[in-house]
């Protein structure tokens, strides 16, 4: 069968469940938001129901709806004392908010390598990188697969760092015994983002472990003002990361759908494993006891290189898996090798070198990975299947040409 990169049938014929996905549901709430007749949280419910809802399901004291999930992760190092000067330790494998945020509020970012198994920060590499002006741990839930969450408390404890958690992937994840994520001690970002397992189109949230959190990430968002303040008093320099009412009542739906979405995500994925390991051809993001719920926001992979075959060009195969109808991407860069990661305040103790030759598994994912979107999960097990048949076909097309 020719590939449909080259004008043959491609293996999807019918395409994948759309995403954002919704209903009447979300178009009532929008108009109930819009009969609220006040569209700002200031004077509405949707804000204050929708993170009480999430706040909730995550196990956490408290949350804040932000504008997106970029600056929640600037006011949550803010209200967690960050800013000039201080240094914050990130997984190199990441999206590039979770560290230009920190550079935003005039800090550092220390990017360390990923496990092989879960592509999560690797506690071992964060106790080698800590230096005297460490301040702080940012682990990003890669895919939805939970740190380890219990050694990377130990160290942040030992050696007096904040940890905050970037959840962008991981609204539902459940960690190491069944804990949520809301129950670390640790404030947590999360965004709405059109891609992310809920949606607004844009939005985001700072979960808080306390009152006292909770009232300066809500400082921090508001332009420095404390709630119910009639004169004018800016306490700290903040911004304003309000959240509309509109999208708040948006996303209040949009939680009520995410535990049933995980469900049919979770035993898809473990299908699609399966099946691949089988196949030999991949090798799958492995999720260990740490992943106690994994709400997979992707399914992330990479080529294998097989003895007596040449290695397969990433880039092309990403784009021969699009052509037969799978939402395949290529996988994150690494930090170190965007040119915004070196620009003030940049790292000065690591260097290029340095950080390629101390990350071996971020340049492996960066070189040859792949992940596919979450909404390719949300078929049925013939739809799941389909998706290792279109790798298996690609392999043997590119495997084979000369
Ligand atoms: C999407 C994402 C963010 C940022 O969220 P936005 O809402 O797009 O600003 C941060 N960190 C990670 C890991 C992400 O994937």
């Amino acid at each position: 069968m020719t590939l449909a990169i080259d004008g043959g049938t491609p293996v999807r014929q019918t395409p994948y469940p759309g995403w954002p996905q919704f209903g009447a549901e979300e178009e009532s709430a929008l108009l109930r938001s819009l009969h609220q007749g006040q569209w700002w949280r200031m004077q509405g419910c949707e804000n204050l129901d929708f993170e009480q809802a999430f706040a909730q399901m995550h196990g956490a004291h408290s949350a804040f709806a932000v504008s997106n999930g970029t600056v929640a992760i600037e006011i949550a190092l803010q209200a967690a004392g960050i800013g000039a000067g201080d240094e914050v330790i990130v997984p190199a494998f990441t999206f590039i908010s979770t560290s230009m945020a920190c550079q935003r509020i005039g800090a550092t970012a220390i990017a360390v390598d990923v496990l092989p198994d879960t592509l999560c920060i690797d506690p071992a590499a964060v106790l080698a990188n800590i230096g005297p002006r460490t301040r702080a741990i940012i682990p990003v839930h890669m895919a939805g697969h939970m740190c380890d969450m219990l050694s990377l408390s130990r160290i942040a404890d030992q050696h007096r760092l904040v940890i905050i958690q970037d959840a962008a992937h991981a609204h539902g994840a459940r960690g190491y015994a069944d804990t949520g994520i809301g129950e670390y001690g640790s404030l947590a970002c999360f965004s709405f983002q059109n891609f992310k397992l809920m949606t607004a189109g844009e939005g985001g949230l700072v979960l808080c472990p306390n009152e006292e959190l909770r009232e300066k990430v809500f400082l921090y968002g508001n332009c420095g003002r404390p709630l119910g303040d009639r004169s004018y008093q800016h306490t700290v320099v903040g911004t304003n990361a309000r959240l509309s009412e509109f999208s708040a009542a948006v996303l209040g739906v949009q939680l009520s759908r995410l535990e049933q979405q995980t469900r049919v995500r979770q035993h898809n994925a473990r299908l699609l494993s399966d099946t691949l390991a089988r196949q030999g051809l991949v090798t799958a993001q492995v999720r260990t006891q740490d992943a106690h719920t994994h709400p997979y926001y992707m399914f992330l992979f990479t080529l294998n290189d097989l003895p007596g075959q040449r290695a397969l060009d990433r880039n092309r195969v990403v784009d021969c898996l699009v052509a037969e109808g799978i939402p395949a991407f290529r996988s994150y860069q690494a930090l170190y090798r965007i040119p915004s990661f070196w620009q003030a305040p940049a790292p000065t103790r690591q260097d290029l070198a340095q950080c390629i030759a101390s990350c071996p598994v971020t340049e492996h994912m960066a070189q040859r990975g792949i992940w596919i979107h979450h909404r390719a999960l949300l078929g049925n097990e013939q739809d799941t299947l389909d998706i290792a048949t279109a790798i298996a076909k690609v392999h043997q097309h590119l495997a084979g040409e000369r």
